[in-house]
């Protein structure tokens, strides 16, 4: 029996074993990340088990929600809905670490034959849930929900689109343009994905070029109906920044490419001046203007330069520094009165 509201009590372990591994039932994770998300993470979770529920007789579920430091009472309302359902589980994390570190958490967590990753903000409708799981069944290893539409900002649309297409040109990894997180990964490519241990991830870059079958499930994503976007511009500059420094040294190249392009151009200047000099010895060549631009160019390009060399030297810092990836607090997890958890 799976409601068993009364006979449970949470647990809260600072150090958890997980779940028992052996199951008979195809067993599915959802691994979700939580940050201040109080006033709709229930309506989240109720659709998420209206959705589920048209399954569960197929496949057994387990719930991973990470608190990722929420400043609400999101940890609150995550109690009560673990206390409620012995498949959830909800793992508190010591500080906010971001969305991709907490979908990290979240997923290191799970042990199901596949793996859903979706936000908790009801923007990653649960509805496409049964869809991903089709695809897994009939042979996907990835299957990733692709926005079709999506109810953003225009500003926020404008930039993705972009974004999306810049990476295609820089990264050598063919990253699917319009895909978050929100996908299924069978278990090799979850255990694929733990073996990749850098610091900075970008999840759906790793995932994209670890290979296997990959298939795209469209979707339409929707508005966030409470709350609002934790990814203001500073992280959405960081996470688009991973997503180039991780999967490209192109920017690195392209600097030597722009040193030639201006020694040329210094070539060219030269030998005008010396052409002036030779044939038209009367005109004065006025230079100040010309050389302030130039000077404050060419101080500007060096010191853009010297900033993409700087973020690929401190990618290297925080590697070779191997801090864990984030802390846990506690796991919340509801077992029966004698101690013993409901498989
Ligand atoms: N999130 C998180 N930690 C953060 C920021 C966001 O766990 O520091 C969660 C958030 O609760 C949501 C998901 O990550 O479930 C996506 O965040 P958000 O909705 O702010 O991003 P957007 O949908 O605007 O890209
Ligand atoms: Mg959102």
């Amino acid at each position: 029996g799976r409601s068993m509201s009364g006979e449970l009590k949470l647990e809260d372990s600072p150090v958890d074993e997980g779940l028992p591994s052996s199951h008979v039932m195809t067993l599915v994770s959802v691994a979700m990340p939580v940050y201040n998300e109080e006033a709709g993470i229930e309506a989240f979770h109720m659709e998420l088990m209206r959705v589920v529920s048209q399954i569960d007789r197929d496949y057994a579920f387990e719930f991973i929600y990470v608190n990722d430091g929420s400043r609400d009472r999101s940890l609150e309302v995550l109690k009560g809905i673990a206390a409620e359902d012995s498949r959830v589980t909800v793992v508190d994390l010591s500080r906010n670490y971001g969305h991709q570190v907490a979908i990290t958490a979240a997923i290191d967590r799970c042990v199901g034959d596949a793996v859903i990753v979706m936000d908790s903000d009801l923007q990653d409708p649960p509805a496409v849930i049964p869809e991903l799981i089709e695809a897994w069944e009939a042979g996907a290893d990835v299957a990733y929900a692709q926005r079709r539409s999506r109810q953003d900002s225009a500003i926020k649309k404008l930039t993705a689109y972009w974004y999306y297409r810049l990476l295609d040109v820089l990264s050598d990894t063919k990253i699917p343009a319009d895909t978050g997180d929100f996908r299924l990964m069978s278990r090799r490519v979850v255990d694929a994905l733990a073996e990749y241990r850098e610091a900075n991830r970008y999840i759906r870059g790793i995932v994209a070029s670890l290979g296997y079958n990959q298939v795209a499930v469209p979707f339409d994503r929707a508005a966030r109906v409470t709350g609002e976007t934790a990814y203001t511009w500073r992280r959405m500059i960081s996470l688009a920044s991973d997503g180039v420094l991780g999967f490209s040294s192109k920017p690195l190249r392209l600097i030597s490419r722009t040193g030639f392009v201006i020694a040329a151009l210094s070539a060219l200047i030269g030998l005008y001046a010396i052409f002036v000099r030779l044939f038209f010895p009367e005109v004065i060549v006025q230079g100040w203007a010309f050389l302030a631009t130039g000077m404050f160019f060419l101080g500007g390009i060096q010191l853009v330069m010297l900033g993409i060399v700087g973020a690929y030297v401190g990618r290297i810092y925080t590697e070779v520094q191997r801090r864990p990836r984030y802390l846990l607090q506690s796991v919340y997890r509801a077992v029966n009165d004698d101690g013993t958890r409901h498989a």
